[in-house]
C-alpha cells in the first residue's frame, strides 16, 4: 500500500490539525502556513488525488464541498475571498489528495504567481 499522505494522517487524527469543520464526506482546517489571515483547507476524506483523478461519480460530492466552502466562508465573516485548487507540480500542488485553499481577510490581488 502506498505511503498515506498527510492530509490522510489528519483524517485518521494520526497527527494534528486545527479543525474547523468536519462530516461525513469532508474535513476543513487552518493551514499551517497561512498565505492570509484565513487560510483554510477543505478536503474530501475519499482518496481523489487531484482535479485531474475525478471521476463522474465524484460530482455530488464536488457540490457538497463547494457547500462547504460557502458555509466556512459566511462563518469567518470573508466579504471576499478566493478558492484555489492547485493541480500537479507545475500548477503548485504538494499535497496529492484533493483540497482546496479558502483564503480571506485581506484584499487579495491578481494574477497569482
Ligand atoms: P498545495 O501546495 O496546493 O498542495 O497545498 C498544500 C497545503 O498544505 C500548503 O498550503 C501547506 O501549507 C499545507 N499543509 C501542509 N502540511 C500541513 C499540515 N500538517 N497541516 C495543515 N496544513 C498543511
Amino acid at each position: 500500500m502506498s505511503e498515506k499522505t498527510i492530509f490522510r494522517k489528519i483524517i485518521d487524527r494520526e497527527i494534528p490539525a486545527n479543525i474547523v469543520y468536519e462530516d461525513d464526506r469532508c474535513l476543513a482546517f487552518h493551514d499551517v502556513a497561512p498565505q492570509a489571515p484565513v487560510h483554510l483547507l477543505v478536503i474530501p476524506k475519499r482518496e481523489i488525488p487531484s482535479v485531474a483523478a475525478l471521476a463522474d461519480e465524484d460530482a455530488a460530492l464536488i457540490g457538497h464541498l463547494w457547500m462547504v466552502i460557502r458555509n466556512l466562508a459566511q462563518e469567518f465573516n470573508l466579504a471576499g475571498f478566493r478558492v484555489v485548487v492547485n493541480n500537479g507540480a507545475d500548477g503548485g500542488q504538494t499535497v496529492d489528495h484533493l483540497h482546496y485553499h479558502l483564503l480571506g481577510g485581506r484584499p487579495l490581488t491578481w494574477p497569482p504567481g
